[in-house]
């Protein structure tokens, strides 16, 4: 917390709802620290290094991954909590930690996996994110999972049908309660927000999807253009994009501090209890939620939608599928360790050897297990 004093709306270690399986508490560290260093320290997050969000891992090395993707969401993260003295240790492991149950193939991915589990209760990323550090992951003695604090556990959990948030005890029952996170989960939840508009504003022109013309429609985007045209009437493209980029993400969350810190002097709640009761506090104001509701609009239907993407989902969609018919026929296909997972539930061992893959471990499993001639 870089030596300012947490504010007293902010998540405080030392008063943690706990952990499932009780430790001795952390030396030399806080809590929250312990949760952002072991979730630093999974497999699952070495992984995320070749998962995408938009591109195919192998289009290209300059594109975002999931494991870039998320440190940006942390860095912004963090000057947010440290603006509004939340706690940025717990800010940045919920950042980290967002997108650790996601697909290969980023969103065609999910919602293939999830047509695959409709009859088994679904896949839903986030359920599998929390799922990822409660059981998945095997690397300590004592315990499966990471044994995280509930209000990084919390924290990851961003939203839960009402159905599934009663199976899953403390951690779903603000669902039930229609309650709200801390500070700091809302806080990395926004982050996530301002960190995907704008690197795929960069992704989607750097791949000649998008071109700045069109952008030029886009009333945040055109603004900021504006502004840097004026200052440097010559500025090369590139550089022209960048420029735009790093002062629509300075608006962003320059607004979103300003907004928040307004929302909470005038809720003041007193400590974080008053933070799950109240509305959400950490917004940004009306004007700029719409221009950011319309660049992701924009990004809809002209980058996730580019026929080009298109026709990568295809491939994607029927990689997941086929890969999860062919494993569901025959667990044998399975690999050892979750063939004994399968014992218990197949479908659901299934979907979390799928969703642990990377994007070129299921084209690889794909086609071990569908090409005739030797791979
Ligand atoms: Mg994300």
């Amino acid at each position: 917390m870089s030596g300012r004093e947490l504010a007293p709306y902010a998540a405080r270690p030392e008063r943690s709802r706990g952990r499932r399986h009780r430790e001795p508490p952390p030396r030399g560290r806080s809590d929250y620290q312990r949760d952002r260093d072991r979730i630093v320290h999974s497999t699952a997050f070495r992984r995320l290094e070749y998962k995408t969000q938009v591109f195919v891992n192998h289009e290209g090395d300059l594109f975002r991954t999931r494991l870039t993707h998320s440190l940006e969401v942390a860095q912004i993260a963090r000057s947010v909590a440290r603006s509004l003295r939340l706690d940025e240790d717990l800010t940045e492991a919920v950042a980290l930690a967002h997108d650790l149950g996601h697909t290969p193939f980023g969103h065609t991915g999910q919602d293939s996996l999830n047509a695959c589990m409709r009859p088994y209760g679904g896949f839903e990323h986030n359920l599998q994110s929390l799922r990822v550090v409660d059981i998945l992951e095997q690397r300590y003695a004592a315990f499966d999972g990471l044994n995280l604090t509930f209000e990084t556990r919390e924290g990851i959990l961003k939203h839960c049908s009402l159905k599934n948030a009663r199976t899953l005890g403390e951690v779903g029952e603000r669902f039930v309660r229609k309650q709200r996170p801390s500070l700091e989960a809302q806080t990395a939840n926004l982050a996530d927000e301002i960190a995907y508009n704008n690197h795929d504003v960069d992704d989607g022109v750097r791949s000649g999807l998008l071109d700045l013309d069109q952008l030029a429609g886009v009333r945040i985007f055109a603004r900021h253009m504006r502004a840097v045209l004026r200052q440097y009437p010559r500025l090369p493209p590139r550089r022209l994009r960048h420029e735009t980029v790093r002062r629509m993400i300075d608006t962003l969350v320059t607004d979103l501090i300003r907004t928040s810190a307004e929302n909470i002097r005038r809720h003041a709640p007193a400590s974080i209890e008053e933070v799950r009761l109240a509305q959400p506090l950490i917004a940004f104001s009306p004007r700029i939620r719409e221009e950011s509701q319309e660049l992701k609009r924009f990004l809809r239907e002209n980058l996730y939608r580019h026929y080009r993407v298109v026709r990568m989902s295809t491939k994607a969609r029927r990689i997941v599928t086929e890969l999860f018919a062919a494993l569901r026929s025959d667990t044998r296909l399975l690999p050892p360790e979750f063939q004994e997972q399968a014992a218990e539930g197949a479908p659901r061992a299934i979907a979390d050897y799928i969703a642990g893959m990377t994007d070129r471990y299921a084209i690889l499993e794909h086609r071990r297990l569908f090409a005739i001639e030797e791979t």
